[in-house]
């Protein structure tokens, strides 16, 4: 089945039926050449036979020499002859085929053959006379012919030859069965010719056939042998220019689209792209993040496509009814995220909806620490004016009885006026060095000597609060570029923390360490210690461990924060570490320089 439907064999039995059709055609016509052929030249044969005996009887016609001859023509050629004398008298040769005589009446009677005998006219005729036969083959044509004679004595008479049409078809039949012979092997040729023609075309359409699958597969570097310059090489040049160009254009193709997600993946920002109905289409790492988090909240375990908080929901819907840019907040997982959604169209409708999503977690916490700072500042400064108010207030309305009482009113008032002075320098400080506008007076200072300076100088206070202060100082001639007034101040702070939120009888350690790329200088005591969940905000402006008990001791809560600032102004680092009840230890890392140009001065 599968062969007639291939070119091959549509191919094949094309050429076989034409050439079926043309051959028989051919065959046919040649048949009946070839048997009016036979016919004519026995019919000339034997009237050349009859013009013979004829001439024979015009020299002479004794009938046994006339007969002689006309029976040795008759037995060569398997023709009867029939001499007719006269009205009367006629003479038959011997019987040389099966079948009997045409009955000499036959001579007179006929329409034609008797025009011999009446008119002197030769005639010869192909078969039309028909004559039962005696024996078991029934009827037989016959083919006669005849010619007039004229004998000696002036006679005229005529000589009938005729001949079974057998002979004839004989010779038909030797040539058909030839014609049909060579017929055959023409086929047969034909079949074979054909067949190796058409798989000689088929062979290259089928190894392009295959080509095309394997380009279809994406391998388009398959190429076509091309063998021949006709049609067929032509078409093989042109599909391999085509898997060429299909190649160029798809390569194309997705470096455009690698770049988009390439640019996609690298945005900062994420981004969702969702279709008419509200699925996700595309999504970014960010904002995988956001519906990863989001998913997480929603105690999802597996990320279930197609699931978006309900926000971003309502934001579609919006989009899509109204057509415009929508923006909102969601927050996930403590982390705030700004989306704004526009509409995304296909050439008339909306066809979904971007959403580009920012996590302004930062920004908002800095707006909060802003209100929060301002809160604080104002409440740092309530309680120290509310009680100037107070005391100042009961000096004049003369509360106090003694001197000593007002005395002591006094003194509150200086304190606290001293606490205000310094919580707004303090304040005043952390400002300049958060707006980066402190000047740095780097000078080359020798550490070891500074911080035995340092020690010596709380050696006093630590004696006061009955804390012993120690130092475990490297010996280092290494000169590290600091400014020495701020570095005071980090180390004061960090003492005097140490110190006060001591107890009695603990101890505070001063230790410094020389390590390849700066100083290390540790505060360790053993006092209370933080809270491990407080360590992370005590750098933070204002902040406080235990507000109860700091209350009494006079703090503003800015002393790390300055710290802090002014460490990593000098490109260092400040660390705490702490266990409650054991102690707390601060430490601080200072490099030798702080940048390029102080290299360039030293060197
Ligand atoms: P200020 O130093 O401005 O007078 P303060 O000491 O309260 O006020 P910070 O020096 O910033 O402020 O310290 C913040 C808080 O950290 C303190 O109130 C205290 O609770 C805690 N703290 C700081 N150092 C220590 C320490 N060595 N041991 C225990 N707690 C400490
Ligand atoms: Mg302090």
């Amino acid at each position: 089945m599968m062969f007639w439907r291939s070119v091959v064999g549509k191919l094949w039995i094309t050429i076989l039926l034409l050439v079926s059709v043309v051959l028989l055609i051919l065959t046919i016509l040649l048949l009946q050449y070839f048997e009016r052929f036979h016919t004519e030249r026995a019919e000339n044969e034997l009237m050349s036979h009859a013009s013979l005996i004829g001439s024979v009887i015009e020299d002479d016609d004794t009938q046994n020499r006339v007969l002689a001859m006309a029976e040795t023509i008759s037995e060569t050629y398997e023709a009867q002859a029939v001499i007719i004398l006269d009205q009367e008298q006629y003479w038959y040769t011997e019987q040389v085929f099966s079948g009997a005589q045409l009955p000499i009446q036959v001579f007179y009677e006929d329409d034609v053959l008797s025009r011999v005998i009446f008119e002197q006219e030769s005639i010869a005729t192909e078969g039309d006379y028909l004559f039962e036969s005696i024996g078991e083959e029934g009827t037989e044509e016959l083919m006669v012919v005849g010619t007039p004679v004229q004998f000696p004595d002036g006679e005229i008479g005529a000589v009938f030859l005729y001949q079974s049409l057998d002979v004839v078809e004989e010779a038909t039949s030797q040539t058909t069965s030839i014609i049909l012979l060579s017929a055959g092997i023409a086929i047969i040729l034909t079949t074979v010719f054909a067949f190796f023609l058409t798989t000689r075309i088929t062979a290259p359409l089928r190894r392009m056939r295959k080509a095309s699958l394997e380009v279809a597969k994406g391998n388009f570097d398959t190429k076509v042998p091309i063998l021949t310059n006709d049609e067929i090489g032509l078409l093989g040049i042109a599909f391999n220019r085509m898997a060429r160009a299909l190649n160029t254009n798809l390569n194309a193709l997705n470096q455009e689209k690698e770049q988009l997600s390439r640019i996609l993946s690298s945005m900062a920002d994420g981004v969702i792209t969702l279709d008419r109905d509200g699925g996700v289409m595309v999504t970014n790492p960010p904002a995988n993040e956001f519906i990863g988090a989001w998913l997480y909240e929603q105690g999802y375990v597996t990320e279930e496509s197609g699931q978006l908080p309900e926000e971003l929901q309502n934001l579609f819907e919006k989009v899509v009814s109204e057509e415009q840019e929508q923006m909102g907040e969601v927050d996930v997982q403590g982390r705030s995220w700004v989306i704004l959604m526009t509409p995304l169209y296909d050439q008339y409708h909306v066809r979904g909806a971007v959403a580009v999503m920012r996590d302004m977690t930062e920004e908002r916490l800095h707006d909060k620490l802003r209100k929060d700072f301002i809160a604080n500042v104002s409440h740092e400064l309530r309680t120290p004016i509310s009680m100037l108010q107070g005391y100042s207030e009961a000096i004049i309305d003369d509360v106090a009885g003694s001197d000593e009482e007002k005395k002591e009113l006094a003194q509150i008032i200086y304190d606290e006026s001293l606490r205000m002075g310094r919580l707004v320098n303090e304040l005043l400080d952390l400002a300049r060095i958060e707006a980066g506008h402190i000047r740095l007076n780097l000078e080359p200072v020798n550490m070891t000597e500074f911080v035995e300076r340092i020690s010596r100088k709380f050696q006093g206070v630590a004696d006061d609060n009955n804390v012993e202060l120690m130092g475990e100082i490297d010996q280092s001639d290494t000169e590290a570029y600091v400014d020495p007034d701020r570095i005071e101040q980090v180390m004061t702070n960090l003492i005097d923390n140490a110190i006060r939120y001591t107890s009695v009888n603990g101890s505070v350690k001063l230790r410094l360490e020389e390590l390849p790329a700066g100083f290390r200088l540790d505060v360790e005591d053993t006092g209370a210690g933080i809270p491990e969940e407080d360590l992370p905000f005590v750098f933070e402006r204002f902040y406080k461990a235990d507000k109860a008990r700091t209350r009494g001791r006079a703090g503003t809560g800015l002393g790390l924060a300055i710290v802090k600032n002014i460490v990593e102004a000098h490109k260092g680092r400040v660390s705490a570490h702490s266990r409650m009840g054991e102690g707390t230890t601060f430490s601080v890392f200072l490099p030798f320089s702080q940048g390029e140009d102080v290299n360039e001065l030293t060197s």
